[in-house]
């Protein structure tokens, strides 16, 4: 399951989003490391956000799903 964290940073309104825990947490210890104070969240997608993302060609492959209702109303 696709994982997004979101890290934020109140003392030098850094936010920024990462699809690796161990990227995220880098980042947090980057901020600790200067005295700051950063936040983090794990955001985990819904299945029906990640067939949206498949129906709408956002994998880049040719075995997107064509019958998608999504793709209906493109022209
Ligand atoms: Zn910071």
């Amino acid at each position: 399951m696709p994982t997004r964290v979101t890290v934020t940073c109140p003392d030098c309104e850094f936010e920024a989003a990462f699809s690796k825990l161990r990227d995220a947490r880098e980042c947090v210890d980057d901020h600790e490391r200067d005295g700051h104070d950063p936040d983090w969240r794990i955001d985990r997608l819904t299945a029906g956000v990640e067939r949206a993302g498949d129906d709408a060609g956002v994998c880049g492959g040719d075995d997107c799903n064509p019958d998608s209702p999504l793709l209906v109303d493109r022209e």
